[in-house]
């Protein structure tokens, strides 16, 4: 019989555990099984045998964030000049010629970094939307993805992406044809896909936006997902233009488009979900239609205010998502739970969203979303021992009265340790069997080839 892997974390100052009550245990340990949390507590240690031991330094436990949209690839075109003051349209159109060449290896590069930053912010579990597939490219371009994330010990949930129609703003080499793409679905889902609690590599379904995908491409995408009980996502309702745009050219708006073939439901979480109507976030509610709020790309793109507090009032689950890096233009997963919080604030008052709700969308709303509400999302017995710790304080946030609000209302900052499927992957603020330096000089040199072919 396999030996038992036991973890055991003690001197946690603050956990926030994120079960029903929302409760903070003070002075606390935590004890994971095989990748699952066996035990909570405070006071005497529980007696254990054979563990490996971690001293949280007193420092602030949280539940592994989970992002929920992402574009790893736009790390190499970060703060790229020609496109950095444009709104959403002519943004995308502005970047997509920078990708003409792209490759498997650059994507490979741009996951690894991607992840770096997301797991020394916080985060366990990622998705990323890539629908990057140049005509004339590899056809297994995201088995890189896949691959980059396994080898840096994240939850990944690679969204294959895809655009099937051309357009003004994605050309004709940057779309596939729909079989090609529901054939590459099935591939991935064969080879890459796994079910059931703990699962640590998923596909979902993820055609681009309502320009350059067809209603046929929707709809067969919902069904294939569904024969095989995957996930679908999107974009939608990120800009006005986008609205009056989709109403012009399909006769109705996004969301409306969308759903009648078949885009609504708990299977189903929705990139930005900003300029909604009130009937959409009533019906988005109705069919616990998921949302993921991007709000450093939103105000970095001055696209708008997602209605948070609305579309959950509603019963859509509403999580987080740093977005792209050609938008935000970092992956600073606890940076995202602060803006959250921030810019719900500017619309709503300072009441309109506490520390914890901001949390709660990193945390709960992300395991929603992704459809692991069953094993990810809080601390408690049962579920998989994913938790990023925090140090109690630092400059920036030195002599907090508060501390787990300090951890969102002070600058944001990264993690002594993360834990993911109880196997420690960051320890002393620095990832494990990743040669940091080296991949950053790997991904300057990649981006520099991209911007010197940049044309328009
Ligand atoms: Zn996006």
């Amino acid at each position: 019989m396999a030996k038992t892997a036991r973890l055991l974390i003690r001197n946690i100052g603050h956990l926030v555990t994120m079960d029903a009550e929302r409760t903070v245990l003070r002075d606390a340990w935590l004890l994971a099984e095989d990748g699952v949390i066996r035990s909570v507590g405070t006071g005497p240690l529980p007696r254990v045998s054979g563990a490996e031991r971690v001293d949280a330094r007193g420092g602030i436990a949280t539940p592994g964030f989970i992002n929920t949209h992402h574009h790893m690839f736009q790390n190499l075109a970060r703060a790229f000049g020609p496109i950095s003051n444009l709104p959403l349209l002519p943004w995308l159109a502005g970047h997509v010629p920078l990708w003409r060449h792209f490759t498997p290896d650059d994507l490979w590069i741009a996951t690894q970094v991607a992840c770096a930053e997301l797991m020394l912010t916080g985060c366990t579990m990622t998705s990323d939307h890539h629908y990057l597939f140049p005509r004339d490219g590899s056809v297994a371009m995201l088995d890189a993805g896949f691959e980059a994330a396994a080898e840096m010990g994240i939850r990944y949930v690679g969204c294959r992406g895809s655009v099937n129609e051309p357009s003004d703003i994605m050309p004709e080499w940057s779309t596939q044809d729909l079989d090609v793409i529901l054939a590459d679905c099935q591939r991935l889902h064969d080879r890459f896909h796994q079910t059931g609690r703990g699962a640590m590599a998923q596909i979902a379904f993820a055609p681009c936006t309502v320009f350059g995908c067809s209603g046929e491409h929707y709809r067969e995408s919902a069904r294939l997902a569904r024969n095989l009980k995957v996930r679908l996502h999107t974009h939608c309702g990120e800009t006005v233009p986008e609205n009056r745009d989709s109403m012009e050219r399909l006769g109705s708006r996004p969301f409306t488009y969308m759903a009648r073939h078949g885009w609504e439901g708990d299977d189903v979480w929705l990139a930005h979900g900003i300029h909604f109507s009130d009937r959409e976030v009533a019906h988005l509610g109705r069919t616990r239609t998921g949302v993921a709020h991007c709000p450093c790309s939103n105000m970095r793109l001055g696209s708008g205010v997602c209605r948070v507090n609305d579309l959950r009032k509603a019963g859509s689950p509403v999580s987080l998502g740093v977005d792209g890096s050609a938008s935000n233009d970092s992956g600073h997963m606890l940076n995202e739970v602060r803006q959250a919080l921030l810019l719900t604030r500017v619309v709503h008052g300072a009441g309109a969203m506490t520390p914890m709700e901001a949390l709660e969308l990193a945390t709960l709303g992300g395991a929603r979303n992704l459809g692991r509400a069953a094993d990810l999302g809080s601390l408690e017995p049962g579920k998989c021992a994913d938790l990023a710790i925090f140090p109690i304080e630092d400059l920036f946030s030195s002599a907090a009265e508060n501390p787990v609000d300090g951890l969102v209302l002070c600058h944001a900052r990264t993690v002594d340790t993360l834990v993911v499927h109880g196997r420690v992957r960051v320890a002393e603020g620095r990832l494990i069997d990743i040669d940091l330096p080296q991949l950053l000089l790997q991904h300057g040199r990649a981006a520099r080839r991209i911007h010197k072919g940049y044309s328009r």
